[in-house]
């Protein structure tokens, strides 16, 4: 599985928008595109994409408002394209946790590289240590570089939220994760009633990971908790 990172872009007019969502998708991004602040924030949280680029100039709200919604449950990279070119613009949007501001216009290379950075700042935020660490336990492998999982050295074909509760598991190996924090993680805080959805994916899961679904290898259960990952392997000697 290569699955490529998920990019929101917030933007109001339909030529900026199209323009770098064409450019995106050509370097295999898949992009999603929101024309006010309100389904910004509503889609930040259900899709829980990789990065948000955001414009600032929005008809119902400032785009501000999304930096804020956003910063109050997810540290997901937000990039500012915005035409306001003052510095007390800039501060005021990296203040409240905006990752890096472009002034508008932008042209394809100088987006592409600010892309790939914030992306690169996201991955270490979620405590990715490099865009090509391997986690390894048993005989179940997950690469992160990749966004690629194997059993045996099989191939397994997981969905974006299977890979990500997987990857989130994996990242925490050893520790319990509560429900309310898996889920938080994947759908965002605004989803209600989804422990049932998590179930789902994780009964999914383990049919294509574990040998024995029953008894599971690799993600067990901690009853009423969440979820744990089996600890990671140590790296071999020498
Ligand atoms: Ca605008």
């Amino acid at each position: 599985m290569t699955t490529k990172e998920t990019i929101l872009i917030v933007e109001d007019e339909e030529n900026i928008s199209d323009f770098i969502a064409t450019s995106l998708r050509a370097q295999g991004y898949r992009t999603v595109c929101a024309r006010t602040a309100a389904e910004g924030i509503t889609l930040a949280s259900s899709l829980c994409p990789e990065l948000i680029l955001l414009d600032l100039g929005l008809p119902d709200q400032d785009g501000l408002e999304v930096i804020r919604s956003v910063r109050s449950w997810s540290l997901l990279p937000i990039v500012v394209i915005s035409a306001r070119s003052q510095e007390k613009d800039k501060v005021e949007a990296l203040d409240l946790g905006a990752d890096d501001y472009v002034t508008k216009p932008v042209g394809v290379s100088e987006l592409s590289a600010r892309v790939r950075t914030a992306l690169r700042h996201g991955m270490l935020a979620a405590g990715v240590r490099s865009a090509s660490e391997v986690f390894r336990t048993g005989g179940l492998t997950l690469d992160f570089g990749r966004r690629q999982v194997k059993t045996d050295g099989n191939e397994v074909h997981l969905t974006q939220v299977e890979y990500k509760i997987v990857a989130f598991l994996a990242r925490n190996a050893g520790r319990v994760m509560t429900y309310d924090a898996i889920i938080s993680h994947v759908w965002g805080p605004y989803m209600d009633d989804n422990n049932r959805i998590l179930r789902v994916n994780m009964a999914n899961i383990r049919r294509k990971l574990e040998k024995n679904p029953a008894e599971p290898a690799y993600i067990f259960t901690e009853i009423g908790v969440g979820y744990r990952m089996a600890e990671e392997d140590s790296p071999p000697e020498g």
